[in-house]
């Protein structure tokens, strides 16, 4: 049987077992850390806690160098833009401008992904939003945000991503991306 091989940019995690959790107190929270390069970024951890007992679940990543406050803004304009790497640590706040802000708070999580990535997460935000909608309008709106969202996801029509981070340890790694100094 052949041997699986595991790609070298997912180097085996740092596992440790049966922690205590910072939510329910219960001996269930494993805690993960592992290391990633990515490229024009540089190295980055990743660490992650998911407890088994009260499902509480925390990712978030952090640059091996130190970097500054940073703003990047991106408009997407056809389908190649989707596999843009995205960086966002949990402290990133995300905007697209008359769609939605995804803020950084305790709930908020750190990850590594692309483009499609992130819009399929703004996806699901938006289908749950016109699924507990309280009005009709409301449901409108998120409808409205779907639909506009589709077409950027097949490559036909245009969308900004603005990523802000006080702690530096996001990006937008394209040369298409504005960077700026976070203010
Ligand atoms: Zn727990």
């Amino acid at each position: 049987m052949a041997k699986a091989e595991k790609p070298e940019e997912f180097a085996a995690p740092d596992v440790l077992e049966s922690q205590p959790c910072p939510i329910c107190s219960a001996n269930a929270l494993t805690l993960t850390e592992s290391e990633r390069e990515i490229p024009f970024f540089g190295k980055v951890y990743l660490f992650s806690m998911t407890c088994t007992a009260c499902k509480y679940h925390k990712a978030d990543l952090e640059a091996a160098e130190t970097k500054d406050p940073c703003k990047y803004s991106i408009e997407i304009k056809g389908k190649d833009d989707l596999n843009i790497r995205i960086v966002k640590s949990a402290e990133a706040v995300v905007k697209i401008p008359h769609m939605m802000t995804i803020e950084s708070g305790p709930s908020s999580q750190g990850y590594i992904t692309n483009v499609e990535g992130l819009l399929m997460r703004v996806k699901g935000v938006l289908e749950s939003a016109k699924e507990n909608a309280e009005d009709a309008g409301e449901q409108d709106q998120a409808r409205k945000h779907l639909k506009k969202l589709n077409r950027v996801l097949w490559g036909e029509d245009l969308l900004k991503i603005i990523i802000e981070d006080p702690t530096g340890n996001s990006a937008i790694i394209s040369q298409k991306a504005q960077k700026s100094r976070l203010k």
